[in-house]
């Protein structure tokens, strides 16, 4: 088996479509190095290995050690060295890179090769002794860190305890002789450590390294990251061993990353930072303030420090052409590293870039009027799940700002929460549904569970290039990062903001769109949706081919979904509508009465309400198909529990408390879930569905009167799993109908189907259809009874379920096409072989999650329902999973 691929002047062993075998930047400096851009030279060591590391008890192929020696000979003959000679030294970066770049796994050790001997030919070689120390102290820093495993910050106290003892301030006032002392005490630190010396042998180093590559993916934090991220661990990472090139080597050397366009907005202008005289660690680390690399952005920043453009004009103007072809290459927009070795450019990287929902509308629509992509090939550039970014709130304009401070505006959107300062506090006040603004100097993968639980990021430290900006861009929460007036103190607990003090709990907003940190809590804007947002979504409304409905039972939620593109409501649970004031009480009476004529009583309360609530929405949905659930609540929602509840209701049916407690301790239910709800509240007290289909009805005739759009309810019944619950409910229904005809003297159309929410229903699809004249797919609690767990209650172990690997996704989120998806195949199978037109929809949550939606598709549904924020995301979801 082939284990290594080489790449290397201008040719290569991989290309771009290998991400899979290579990881995505393995095969990406394949590609640039095929298309005769300068790449250090180098080689990915496959996937596979990875693989076969952990399904062989953490060993490697036996033909691995010889393909990494001759692939290491090749990059010796390319660059004109020696791995370990003592006279023209190999030194090599070691990284890792899987199918799509993952923060949390080990990132790179840089210089690998130096030791004893040949650092003392680097010294030489470079004329400088100093360059060569400190490259040297920062291997066995970056390797003792990252493969050693001992903490980066006893090296740091190293530096500094020798700084403070000769009074100097900056690690560059360190001169080579002091470097080689400090060299020597890193060295011995090492030792004591872990009793054997630090790795002088290249092999050995080089081996650790790639060790400590392939072990990172299983890391904890890789692995909460891949959990978050759906990505499975049977994928694996490459790993990158590449010929170092210096960005450290003088002035007239530098290393930077850039954008081919604006990765916050979108615009087309190349964008990106750049230290010079830096290693490329240093610019990610947010230690140094980087510098803009175009004159534009610099002057637009109001900066100071001179552009990449100014400074070396020539390495510019090369490194401006490779953007320019690597994004016409890609036809995306691509997020490019680089280093100037002495005054000649090198390409380190390149990768489709991380972008906001926002730029990513712009640029999919700006490359189609480019005529760089077609309209098809743009709906692919905009991840559904990221619309989601587009609906945040923002700041009103006309809102007062107390403005502490200003960052940069890393990630969009705007956010209020009380100040935390760890990712653990954030978490846990998360747990306790408080909501807090993360603040901290920087960020670290290790922060990825606080950044989650936060509404927002807050950092003293960094550029939009930083960790913390990266990582909420990805995310889609807002970050302010760098602002570098705020003097954070964990210690103790306070920030200091150029004279004012905030402490852990303040409540601050921060404002990722201008960068701003405003004190307390500030009056937000809902989104409108731009223009580019309109286009996008104009063509995957024309790409797709199911429906897509919103569930709703209020007004504003209603007038939110149609804004947003809903063709009607897949789902108005009927129970929600009764949990509001007064109407709670007349539902306890209900359910508490203990005849018949009680029930009537309770029901006659509710049926005005009832109607003026689906008035409202037939009139809100002008036409649209509107599907009303009859009610289903788990019973325990609803029974009073505090002796004023019960007092209430007892005053309300003029009823003894007392005998009302024994009705309510008598209704208590075991398992609520399983319990009498749904279809079969409805079959012992048939006069709930008669009220709401009155109700409806009515509410039909009416709304049809005021919007002249004729109305056609499809009503619903819930938790069907036997043909006889559903033919006794449209039993009553029907018949009311006829009352209602007969009583308004209005012809009524209508259609009554059924949710299919248990694998009983799915199972028996053929015989329900009989009388369904439409199924819609529960499937949240289908996914509760196929798996036999409490959708309330899976929370707490589920988690447990995703690390250890026995399942993937949480099945509540993302459907389990397998099970769950084998029993909605079997229904649309089953129903549509009697009943060949019955119409399909999803109204589970799942009809707003892409990957669900892309299943609905697969099984020929007709539509998808889904909560009305999710709706954008789910017609763009549906056309690509129809293209
Ligand atoms: C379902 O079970 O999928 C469903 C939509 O109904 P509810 O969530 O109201 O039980
Ligand atoms: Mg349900």
């Amino acid at each position: 088996t082939k284990w290594v691929y080489n790449f290397g002047n201008g040719a290569a062993e991989g290309a771009a479509d290998m991400r899979n075998l290579l990881g995505g930047k393995g095969a990406n400096l394949a590609e640039m190095s095929s298309l005769g851009l300068p790449v250090p030279p180098g080689f990915t060591i496959t996937t596979e290995v990875c693989t076969w590391y952990y399904d062989n008890g953490k060993s490697y192929p036996d033909t691995l050690a010889a393909q990494v020696g001759a692939a290491m000979e090749q990059v010796g003959v390319a660059t004109n060295r020696l791995f370990g000679d003592a006279e023209r030294p190999l030194l090599v970066s070691v990284r890792s890179g899987a199918r799509v770049s993952m923060p949390g796994m080990m990132d790179t050790v840089l210089n690998l090769g130096l030791n004893d001997q040949t650092v003392e030919a680097i010294a030489r070689e470079a004329g400088d002794r100093r360059f060569a120390y400190d490259s040297y102290r920062r291997f066995i820093q970056m390797y003792s860190d990252v493969v050693l495993g001992l903490d980066h910050h006893e090296f740091e106290e190293i530096i500094e305890e020798y700084k403070e003892r000769n009074e100097l301030t900056l690690d560059t006032d360190i001169d080579a002789d002091a470097w080689l002392g400090i060299i020597e005490k890193f060295k011995a630190l090492v030792e004591e450590e872990l009793e054997k010396p630090f790795p002088q042998d290249p092999q050995e180093q080089l081996w650790g390294a790639i060790g400590a590559v392939f072990s990172s993916w299983m890391v904890p934090r890789a692995v909460t990251y891949r959990r978050l991220h759906d990505l499975p661990a049977s994928w694996g990472t490459a790993v990158n061993v590449q010929a170092m090139v210096f960005g450290n080597m003088g002035e007239s050397s530098a290393t930077g990353v850039a954008f081919t366009r604006n990765p916050s907005t979108g615009e087309k202008a190349l964008y990106g930072e750049f230290l010079v005289n830096a290693q490329g660690e240093d610019v990610v680390a947010g230690i140094r303030t980087p510098q803009d690399i175009t004159e534009k952005a610099r002057i637009e920043a109001g900066s100071s420090s001179p552009s990449l453009e100014a400074l070396m004009p020539e390495a510019f103007a090369e490194f401006q052409s490779y953007c320019d072809r690597l994004e016409a290459h890609y036809k995306d927009m691509q997020d490019l590293e680089f280093t100037i070795e002495k005054g000649k450019l090198w390409m380190l990287q390149t990768r489709a870039g991380k972008r906001t929902a926002k730029a990513a509308l712009k640029i999919a629509v700006d490359m189609v009027a480019e005529g760089v992509l077609s309209e098809e090939e743009a709906i692919f550039r905009v991840e559904p799940a990221a619309l989601d970014q587009l609906l945040h709130p923002t700041i009103d304009p006309k809102a007062e700002r107390d403005v502490v401070t200003t960052g940069l505006p890393a990630s969009p959107g705007a956010a209020s929460g009380a100040i935390v300062f760890s990712s653990d506090e954030a978490e846990k006040a998360k747990a306790e549904g408080r909501k807090v603004i993360l603040v901290r100097v920087e960020t670290s993968p290790e922060d990825i569970h606080g950044m989650h639980a936060a509404e927002g990021i807050l950092t003293s430290r960094g550029g939009m290039t930083s960790h913390a900006a990266v990582v909420a861009r990805g995310m889609g929460k807002p970050c302010v990062a760098g602002a570098g007036m705020l003097r954070i103190d964990y210690r103790n607990g306070v920030i200091n903001a150029a004279g004012r003090q905030l402490k852990g709990g303040d409540t601050i907003t921060i404002d990722g769109a201008t960068g701003q940190v405003l004190m307390g809590e500030v009056e937000m804007l809902q989104p409108t949706l731009s223009g580019d947002f309109g286009t996008l979504m104009g063509w995957a409304d024309r790409g797709r081919r199911m429906r897509v409905r919103t569930n709703a039972e209020t007004p504003q939620d209603a007038k939110v979904a149609r804004e947003f593109g809903a063709e009607g409501i897949g789902l108005c649970r009927t129970e929600h509508m009764f949990f509001e004031g007064e109407r709670i009480i007349a539902v306890r009476e209900m359910i508490l009465a203990e005849t018949e004529e009680g029930r009537r009583a309770a029901l006659a309360k509710l049926l005005p309400m009832q109607r003026q609530d689906f008035t409202d929405i037939f009139e809100i949905m002008h036409g649209l198909p509107v599907t009303i659930r009859l009610l289903d609540p788990p019973l325990h929602e609803f029974l009073p529990k505090s002796d004023e509840e019960l007092g209430e209701v007892a005053k309300a049916m003029g009823a003894d408390p007392e005998l009302l407690r024994d009705r309510a301790l008598a209704l208590e239910e075991f398992n609520p879930m399983l319990g009498h709800r749904g279809c079969r509240l409805l079959v012992s007290y048939p006069e709930i569905a008669e009220m709401q289909a009155r109700a409806i009805f009515e509410a039909a005739v009416e709304a049809a009167k005021v919007t002249g759009a004729p109305v056609v309810p499809e009503i619903m019944v819930p938790l069907v799993g036997l043909k006889g619950e559903l033919d006794l409910v449209r039993e009553r229904i029907d018949a009311m109908a006829e009352a209602v005809k007969s009583e308004t003297g209005t012809e009524l159309n209508y259609q009554i189907g059924t949710m299919v929410e248990l694998p009983r229903a799915a199972l028996k699809a053929a015989e329900i259809a009989q009388t369904a004249e439409f199924f819609s797919f529960g499937t949240n609690d289908l996914t509760q009874t196929t798996f036999g767990i409490s959708r309330d209650d899976a929370a707490s172990f589920l988690g447990t379920y995703q690390s250890r690997g026995i399942l993937e996704q949480d099945p509540f989120v993302s459907l389990d096409q397998e099970g769950v998806g084998e029993l909605i195949q079997i229904g649309v199978e089953r129903g549509r072989s009697t009943r060949p037109d019955i119409k399909l929809g999803i109204c589970g949550e799942h009809g707003g999650d892409p990957a669900s939606i892309t299943f609905c598709e697969s099984v020929g549904l007709d539509y998808v329902s889904c909560s009305p924020f999710r709706v954008p995301i789910a017609r763009l979801a549906a056309a690509q999973a129809a293209l």
